[in-house]
């Protein structure tokens, strides 16, 4: 027997940004794919047009471009043998399965207005019921096609009155499903309601028209994220209900993102409050305008997002911790995925961010580095740019840190850290300082090498004391005792740079 060809969706509503998690959950979709030689697609569910947010679709698609998460079918990627990949544009697919469990005396159409519905609601609450939902505890008292005349139903639904379709859940079943990450769950459908299948707007809801598009596009498997598992039983119902069963996917629901204290489901409001993305791009909303922040514009490379997402809820289950998509592809395995929550860690975040920052070419950080530096009116050679990306470099997790590092090689510090003037800067220091200068003006060729040997040179021929005199250079140069190599910045700087940032410090500085 030929084994079936694993097919797996990502499958976003666009009802606003795609939240980190969404994206956690498109890659391990990508990965699956990927390790088992499989299709990725991607389908919009637009049916909830009452969340519809504009911009959202082209959002997502281009968030999984920009993280390299490519569908090699569906929307945005090109469409494929199963289009429309876009709900709202499969609209005529979905009635005829809502009509046949109609038919069959599995669903049923109700007529309620929002009023009486709020009533029922109202009415449950008060009398603290068990089930507090349409369902088969109160469906016999409603105004639905269980509890109408026939020819009523058929004259309202002539008439063209408001319906829903709703399932007409078993009253006192087992329903048993297996999800490769959490093992075993079996729910009673007493608990369960009389979910609506289809909308008085002519669309289905998401139940339907999920199920209807993962069967019809031969999805093997469904990836999605923990807060669909509730929904589970629902949806084996429903293939089962359609006579699908036996094609049935298998799910895999995916940990909840924690808060990094792990009290809690991450959400955008922890991204503010705590200064971090947690959406792949930047977003403005286009009703208030509000801005998020995104991992691609905070300076991540796109290979460190991969990898901090990655790791929300995976383990290689090796020390591994850098992984290239590829990589990641051939070491992926829903096996390894967590129950448990995975709790976001910034820090790490970071880390991983810098990890990649270091493993680029000096050449390409300077590429990155160049357009701050234009933003400041900065000019400089290519090759003066990489090589000072390339001496702080190991001190930055993000190419826009590198200004921070390393911004008096292009502008003279304005001033001096006072706790490096206090401790450093002695009433010997102008005298040091001038003879030091005297020395600097004759050094040829001004090298890093030979600067260093013809300063310790002079400072063990004068015995001098070394950071006495050198730790003053530095303060005049860079404006702080830290930094690079101090004959570096010197070279990098030029010799009539050094000699105008001494004397500047010489005038500036003074002690109490
Ligand atoms: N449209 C659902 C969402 O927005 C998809 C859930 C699923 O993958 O079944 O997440």
């Amino acid at each position: 027997m030929t084994e079936k060809r694993i097919r797996v969706r990502f499958a976003p509503s666009p009802t606003g940004p795609l939240h980190i998690g969404g994206v956690r959950t498109a890659l391990y979709n990508y990965l699956f794919a990927k390790k088992h030689g499989g299709d990725f697609l991607l389908r919009i569910e637009d049916t909830d047009q009452g969340r519809f947010v504009p911009g959202a679709e082209d959002y997502i698609i281009e968030s999984l471009k920009w993280a390299g998460i490519t569908p090699n079918e569906g929307i945005g990627f090109g469409e494929g043998p199963h289009a429309p990949y876009k709900q709202s544009e499969r609209r005529e697919i979905y009635k005829k399965y809502a009509d046949q469990l109609v038919n069959e005396g599995k669903a049923y159409y109700a007529f309620d207005t929002p009023e009486e519905l709020e009533k029922l609601r109202k009415e449950l609450e008060e009398s603290k019921a068990s089930n507090t939902s349409y369902s088969y505890h109160v469906r016999g008292r409603m105004k639905n096609s269980l509890t109408l005349p026939l020819e009523e139903v058929q004259q309202r639904i002539a008439s063209g009155s408001p319906y829903v379709v709703r399932i007409k859940m078993p009253e006192n079943e087992i329903i048993k499903a297996d999800d490769i990450i959490r093992g075993h769950i079996e729910v009673n459908t007493a608990t369960l309601d009389d979910k609506v299948l289809f909308k008085s707007d002519g669309l289905p809801t998401y139940h339907l028209a999920n199920i209807v598009d993962d069967y019809s596009m031969q999805i093997t498997h469904v990836i999605r994220g923990e807060e669909w598992l509730p929904s589970l039983p629902l949806h084996v119902l429903l293939y089962r209900y359609l006579g699908w069963e036996s094609v049935m996917p298998q799910f895999a629901h995916l940990p909840l993102l924690l808060k990094p204290d792990g009290k809690g489901k991450l959400s955008k409001r922890d991204g503010d409050r705590l200064g971090f993305p947690v959406f792949p791009m930047n977003w403005k909303d286009p009703f208030s305008g509000e801005l998020s922040s995104g991992y691609r514009e905070a300076g991540y490379t796109k290979d460190a997002f991969i990898n901090i997402l990655a790791f929300l809820g995976w383990n290689p289950g090796t020390e591994q911790e850098l992984f290239t998509l590829d990589e990641l592809a051939q070491a992926f395995s829903l096996d390894h995925v967590h129950k448990a929550g995975a709790r976001f860690d910034f820090e790490k975040a970071k880390w991983f961010n810098h990890q990649y920052l270091v493993k680029l070419s000096d050449t390409e950080i300077a590429k990155a580095f160049k357009s701050i530096l234009a933003e400041k009116g900065i000019t400089a050679s290519d090759d003066k740019i990489a090589v000072i990306c390339g001496l702080v470099k190991d001190r930055v997790n993000f190419v826009k840190e590198i200004w921070d590092q390393a911004s008096f090689f292009f502008v003279a510090p304005e001033s001096y850290d006072p706790e490096a003037i206090k401790k450093r800067w002695k009433p010997e220091t102008p005298a040091l300082l001038n003879g030091a200068k005297e020395v600097i003006q004759a050094i040829e060729p001004f090298t890093a090498q030979n600067i260093h040997d013809v300063l310790h040179g002079y400072i063990e021929k004068n015995q001098l004391n070394m950071g006495g005199v050198m730790v003053p250079i530095r303060i005049a140069l860079v404006g702080t005792t830290k930094g690079p190599d101090l004959q570096v910045i010197m070279e990098l700087l030029g010799k009539d740079e050094v000699i105008r940032r001494i004397e500047k410090a010489l005038s500036l500085i003074k002690l109490p």
